[in-house]
């Protein structure tokens, strides 16, 4: 199994197995494609993305790390905002929400468990 080093921003460099890496491929609508890499840290568990170059991606997948495609059009908000979503965000997402997605309700648990929410 092809072992990769990557950067943490907590931890630095980590060296972790090529399966964990995600290369992600976003076809924008305007302007150029972009490539990058997520790692999941396996110190801190922090998830990470980067910009990637292409042949490094090349010898990532044909070592063994996934793919994701994401195509944007004019009205998908970019993914790779860094400031925290908003009010509006969290209410236009939970009315996007159908009572069958049982996992996001439990993941939506766990975070208000995390921050103490009595509901
Ligand atoms: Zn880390």
């Amino acid at each position: 199994m092809a072992t990769v080093r990557a950067a943490c921003p907590d931890c630095g460099d980590v060296e972790l197995k090529a399966t964990g890496v995600t290369v992600v491929h976003i076809a924008h609508h305007a302007g150029p494609d972009q490539t990058l890499y997520r790692i999941r840290c396996p110190k801190c568990r922090v998830i990470s993305l980067k910009p990637c170059d292409p042949r490094a991606a090349e010898l990532l997948i044909g070592s063994g790390a996934g793919t994701v495609s994401v195509a944007l059009t004019p009205d998908t908000p970019s993914p790779l905002r860094t400031d925290p979503i908003t009010d509006d965000e969290c209410i236009t997402l939970h009315g996007l929400i159908t009572p069958d997605d049982t996992t996001v309700w439990q993941l939506f648990d766990v975070v208000a468990d995390m921050h103490g929410d009595p509901s």
